[in-house]
């Protein structure tokens, strides 16, 4: 595979990271995107370069519209292209419905879903000039599920998945793909913080016993980027070990 360039938001680190390193593995030049973790992004773009293909990182807010164009300019003049665009990057504010504050919902819709639609409006004219384009979004089984103390975040992922639908709807003319992943329980900072009952309870509900590793979500994320999916798209797919069936 000659020079093809994935760019993985908040691929410095959880999730992120391993979608990057599997890219990476496929030979793939990986754009890695970062907020907060510059340390995290810079080790990333390391490991990925040990793998013998070229890595860069990029400092953006995806919720900042403008500031999205601008890193996919230099992301496409950087590379030659955006083949591959994997909106990873997502946080959680959660609280029950009565103790929610509005900020909590506000940034959280603000980064998780407002940022996918910035990425996805400013990659689209450079994948239509290319035609051709694979995004993959980050949905979560909660965004079909719906949970306790997570409406903002389960709201976000719900929305996600619209978005998911509309632009595989409008894109696909163009050549390019939409489609999202609906990890289940993840081994990651985000689910490190629940309690020893949270985890039983979830489990209980786990068909496969064990939550996904890493591993598990980028395994498909590469997948869903690459031309072995080519008849696939608008696609929520579920990587919850047999939890919502
Ligand atoms: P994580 O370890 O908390 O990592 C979150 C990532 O998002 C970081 O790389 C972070 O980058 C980035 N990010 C946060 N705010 C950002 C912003 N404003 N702009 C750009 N990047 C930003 O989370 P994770 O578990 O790897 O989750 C990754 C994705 O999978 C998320 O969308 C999450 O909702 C989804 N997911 C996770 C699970 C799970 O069980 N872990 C389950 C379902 C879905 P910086 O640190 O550089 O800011």
């Amino acid at each position: 595979m000659e020079n093809k360039t994935v760019l993985v938001t908040g691929g410095g680190r959880g999730i992120g990271k391993a979608i990057a390193l599997a890219f990476a593995k496929e030979g793939y030049q990986v754009a890695i995107n970062y907020n907060g973790s510059e340390a995290a992004a810079k080790e990333t773009a390391a490991l990925c370069e040990q793998e013998g293909v070229s890595a860069k990182i990029y400092r953006c807010n995806v919720a900042d519209y403008a500031a999205v164009e601008a890193m996919m300019k230099e992301v496409a003049d950087d590379f030659g292209s955006i083949d591959v665009l994997v909106n990873n990057s997502g946080i959680t504010r959660d609280g029950l419905l009565l103790r929610m504050k509005e900020e909590d919902f506000d940034q959280v819709i603000d980064i998780n879903l407002k940022g996918t639609f910035n990425c996805i409006r400013h990659v689209a004219r450079i994948m239509m000039k290319q035609r051709h384009g694979s995004i993959v979004n980050m949905s979560s089984i909660v965004g079909i599920a719906g949970n306790i103390g997570q409406m903002n975040y389960s709201a976000s992922k719900a929305g996600i998945i619209g978005l998911t639908k509309s632009a595989a709807k409008e894109l696909a003319s163009r050549n390019i793909r939409v489609n999202a992943i609906a990890p289940g329980f993840v081994e990651t900072e985000m689910t490190k913080v629940l309690s020893e009952e949270a985890r039983e309870a979830a489990m209980k509900v786990i068909a496969l016993k064990r939550f996904a590793s890493v591993e598990d979500i980028a395994n498909l994320a590469v997948f869903l980027g690459s031309d072995k999916s080519s008849y696939i798209t608008g696609q929520i797919i579920q990587v919850d070990g047999g939890m919502a069936m």
